[in-house]
């Protein structure tokens, strides 16, 4: 153990992590980065397979974004957005509302992905309360929801492992079912449904509306779910409902935004306009934390009034539109602009659809499914019954584990094995990466069949 490990495992405790079994195990620590591989401090290097947690966009140390800030660094790192603007977060702004859905023209930020969603839900509930229509004051929620670990943003969220041990804690929001075709309850035939999932929110909404600021949900692909995929139509579908019962929208992209879809953002796909839409993630190509709630003139003009009105949005954080994280953020965006990084995506995300349909016949893989950039490999002990493997077998972080050995670093949500690239990796090195993941997955599922246990899981 180096004395970095050391020293991590002395001082340090982990997110989403059981540090018992973190210091029972050797960790990796890493020293540096280039491109989309990241190296350890024994030399040892690995290809950034999730994006550093969905975030990496352009790879690492991407000379425009490192020169950016560097740049920046030599006017001011911070200056505070209460009372005072700056040249970064306004170009920046002007950047995101242009490349966003029609009619977002408003910017808030904050810093990470929970405030930006944290700020849609306290806007939509005092939007209402400007409107003279302070009974709409609930929210809706999708089924295993993931918008973030704040109190505020853990009461919309559904995943039951995460979420239940705070439940005293949290306001209740209507529940909807999750649309996800592979695990539908609803419907006998997802293909013949003709959105059965849709049905349960019309009903909501009919009965509830006048009760109802907002619907939040992860446009297209609920993330942290295990990269649950709704089908084709059903966000366009939410955005009619909601409009027609007179409901906010909130598009939660933090993970969908920023190309992961194979479109800049995930409501690009079926031409929604959301209310209010949280960015964070890859904001800022991966480099530092930022995040932004934008929202449309109705919503703005809403809280426009003399103070004594107090229609004042009261909500800000000390490193509100910090300019090294907004001059990475432009650097990111203008590399979109410049390399056509969105046009190029096709042949990358062809190449991932092809090496899926060979990894989708794997014996236990139940599903492997892709929206864009992004891959959920659900594995199941038997795939004709949909049958899991027991959850406390840790398959999926085993796998992960075992790529890991094999110089892919990646990270399971539960059994399912998640892949999202940074967006600049080549069609070669797609191929390389998924080839591994194929490899890892085979082996740790064989090993099940003859021995219990083995492989170096952490949780
Ligand atoms: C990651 C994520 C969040 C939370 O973002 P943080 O930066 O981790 O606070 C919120 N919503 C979605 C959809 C996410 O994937």
């Amino acid at each position: 153990m180096n004395i970095f490990e050391a020293k991590d495992k002395q001082f340090v405790w982990h997110p989403f992590t059981q540090m018992k079994g973190w210091l029972e195990n050797d960790q990796t620590v890493i020293a540096d980065a280039k491109g989309i591989k990241l190296f350890d401090t024994d030399g040892k290097e690995y290809y950034d397979a999730v994006s550093s947690l969905w975030v990496n966009i352009h790879g690492h140390r991407r000379a425009e974004i490192d020169q950016a800030i560097i740049d920046q660094l030599g006017r001011v790192a911070h200056s505070t957005a209460l009372g005072l603007a700056n040249i970064p977060a306004s170009e920046f702004a002007e950047k995101l509302v242009k490349a966003a859905p029609a009619g977002l023209n408003k910017v808030f930020y904050s810093d990470d992905g929970s405030t930006a969603v944290e700020v849609a839900i306290k806007m939509a509930f005092q939007y209402w309360q400007h409107k003279g229509q302070p009974k709409k004051n609930r929210f809706v929620a999708l089924d295993q929801a993931y918008h973030g670990d704040t109190v505020g943003t853990v009461s919309v969220g559904g995943i039951d492992l995460f979420h239940r041990v705070f439940k005293p804690l949290l306001f209740e929001p209507f529940h909807i079912p999750a649309p996800s075709c592979y695990h539908c309850q609803l419907a006998d035939d997802p293909k013949k449904c003709k959105l059965a999932c849709v049905q349960a929110l019309e009903n909501l909404l009919a009965e509830h509306h006048d009760e109802i600021a907002a619907l939040i949900i992860e446009p297209l692909v609920q993330a942290a779910a295990g990269m649950l995929m709704s089908p084709s139509g059903y966000l366009a579908k939410v955005r009619e409902l909601t409009k027609k019962y007179n409901v906010l929208l909130i598009a939660d992209e933090v993970a969908t935004g920023f190309g992961r879809t194979g479109k800049m953002f995930a409501c690009d796909h079926e031409g929604v306009s959301p209310d209010l839409m949280c960015l964070s993630k890859g904001i800022t190509g991966g480099y530092l934390p930022l995040a932004a709630t934008l929202t449309t003139d109705e919503i703005y003009n809403e809280f426009l009034g003399d103070m004594k009105e107090k229609r004042t949005f009261y909500h800000g954080h000390s490193y509100t539109a910090n300019q090294l994280g907004c001059a990475a953020a432009l650097a990111s965006i203008k590399i979109f602009e410049d390399d056509n990084v969105i046009a190029g995506l096709e042949p990358k995300i062809k190449a991932i659809a092809d090496k899926l349909a060979l990894i989708g016949q794997h014996d236990h893989v139940g599903d492997a499914r892709q929206c864009g950039m992004i891959v959920g490999i659900e594995l199941m002990e038997d795939k004709v019954a949909k049958k899991p493997y027991p959850w406390d077998q840790t398959t999926g972080a085993k796998v992960c584990m075992k790529a890991r050995e094999y110089g892919i670093f990646i990270r399971p949500v539960g059994d399912v094995v998640v892949f999202m690239p940074p967006l600049c990796s080549t069609v070669e090195e797609i191929n390389h990466m998924l080839d591994v993941v194929y490899k890892s997955i085979d082996e740790i599922t064989s090993q099940g069949k003859t021995a219990a246990g083995g492989g170096g899981a952490h949780f």
